[in-house]
């Protein structure tokens, strides 16, 4: 989407928000407990709503649970609730029902996380929340992937991120944002970085109150981790996201050192999610020739944008992060789709660049990329390997 009322965007769903002093998290199972954690930074949750309300006589998360009917006629004034529940539609119907304006006082767990969320906690509480944020800790990488998203096989400059560059990187990050759900460590191959621990434990000990939690991506390459290592991702309730390419890999030995480390994390009890992902062929290079409006079409329906953070510079797909740093080489000047996180930064002017505001409607290296989801249709297996020369 192309900026046409910078800092100022959302200013008509926000004023929806402003007055807002109550909200009732209909559903009490993972959906529902899920979004009272990310409601949680500013205790804006104000109680559950259950059919089954007598199950939880204790209440939920410190929170009442009340049924249908208490819930019901109960005074809504400057209240919202939210479905947070897989079979919603009768709910739905009874609420409408009874009163409530989709969109406007009714909402669906999922359509509240992704599209109001953020610009409920800045209009509400002018607070900077944002669901996850990428850093970038190395650039090395234990494997070599031909679609690599990251172009990493094919950068020209490969090393470590200074250890206090990072910590500056961090600090910057939260002098802008007020909470992060997830504060993702991300590389190349995290677990070659041989400071993670310390960057960990810096996080923590200076930012806990500011994120739910950490997540390390990592491919499962790599040299057996220390007893320390482990007691410190043990210890920090670290997720660990297995991006599993074996299919792609094939080599035996490979993947028998990642069988190795992931039965490692679930001997230390660590959390381990499994990520079997879908790769497109982002032809990562080859110009595009499309229209400025065809290019606006294929950020805003791009699956791969994400918030990604290098020193002071917040990019809006790991892409663009490629020509910012390394081989892309694309005119500098071109490329003014990145916002710079001083601390000075008006909130409102970064969400919106996190939501997909740039000043073209799409950035610079959507010319040189495929993308993936609905634009890009040529799929191809994660983590085939390529042999550099
Ligand atoms: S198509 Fe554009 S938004 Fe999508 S990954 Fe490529 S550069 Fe980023």
């Amino acid at each position: 989407m192309k900026w046409a009322n910078k800092g100022h965007e959302f200013d008509v769903i926000g004023e929806k928000f402003v007055n807002v002093d109550k909200i009732y998290i209909y559903g009490c199972g993972m959906r529902g407990k899920e979004l009272a954690y990310k409601l949680s930074y500013c205790d804006c949750v104000t109680a559950f709503v259950d059919y089954k309300a007598a199950n939880f006589p204790q209440g939920l998360m410190g929170k009442p649970v009340y049924s249908q009917q208490e819930f019901l006629s109960m005074n809504h004034e400057n209240a919202i609730v939210i479905i947070a529940m897989a079979d919603f539609v009768q709910v739905k119907k009874i609420l409408i029902y009874a009163g409530f304006n989709e969109g406007t006082d009714l909402f669906d767990d999922k359509t509240f996380a992704n599209v109001y969320l953020y610009i409920y906690y800045l209009y509400r509480f002018k607070k900077l929340y944002f669901d996850r944020m990428n850093l970038e800790v190395t650039n090395v990488c234990s494997l070599k992937c031909k679609h690599c998203v990251a172009y990493i096989p094919f950068l020209q400059h490969k090393g470590h991120v200074d250890y206090s560059d990072l910590i500056k990187d961090i600090d910057t990050i939260f002098n802008n944002f007020d909470f992060l759900n997830s504060f993702d460590l991300v590389g190349g191959e995290p677990f070659l970085y041989p400071y993670l621990c310390d960057v960990i434990e810096y996080v923590f000990k200076n930012y806990s109150k500011k994120i739910n939690f950490c997540r390390i991506f990592t491919n499962g390459v790599y040299s057996a981790l220390s007893k320390e290592t482990m007691q410190t991702l043990f210890e920090r309730k670290i997720i660990i996201e297995w991006s599993d390419y074996r299919e792609g890999i094939k080599d035996e030995q490979t993947v028998s050192i990642i069988n190795k480390n992931i039965k490692g994390f679930n001997e230390h009890g660590i959390n381990v999610s499994r990520r079997c992902l879908s790769w497109s062929d982002y032809q990562h290079g080859q110009k595009r020739n499309e229209l400025k409006e065809d290019l606006c079409t294929v950020y805003n329906n791009c699956y791969s944008r994400c918030s990604h953070a290098t020193g002071k510079i917040l990019l809006p797909c790991l892409s663009s992060y490629v020509i910012h740093k390394d081989v892309m080489k694309i005119d500098e000047e071109k490329f003014n789709d990145f916002i710079v996180l001083d601390g000075e930064s008006n909130k409102h002017v970064i969400l919106e660049s996190l939501l997909g505001y740039t000043e073209s409607g799409y950035t610079e290296m959507c010319q040189y990329c495929g993308g993936s989801g609905p634009i890009n249709n040529k799929i191809v297996v994660p983590g085939k390997q390529v042999k550099i020369e």
